[in-house]
C-alpha cells in the first residue's frame, strides 16, 4: 500500500497531477512532501509525509522510487 487515494481538498476532485516531490531530512526524519495539482480546479495542494527511522527499523521496499531528481 503505498498511496493513499488523494482527492482535491478544494473541489472533491480525483483528478490529480502529481508534482515532483521534496525530501526534507530532519534528525530521524524524512519528511517527504509530495506536491499535487487539481486538474478540475487548478489548485494544489501539499501532502506531508513523515516517516521516522531507525537502525533497524527502515522499510522502503516498494519498488516505487520517488527519486531525488528527474
Ligand atoms: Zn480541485
Amino acid at each position: 500500500m503505498l498511496k493513499d487515494p488523494i482527492t482535491c481538498p478544494f473541489c472533491g476532485g480525483n483528478l490529480l497531477q502529481a508534482l515532483e516531490p521534496s525530501e526534507l531530512g530532519i534528525d530521524q526524519s524524512i519528511w517527504t512532501i509530495l506536491h499535487w495539482q487539481c486538474i478540475e480546479c487548478g489548485e494544489t495542494f501539499d501532502k506531508i509525509i513523515e516517516e521516522t527511522y531507525s537502525d533497524e527499523f527502515y522499510e522502503d521496499d516498494e519498488g516505487t522510487n520517488l527519486g531525488t531528481d528527474n
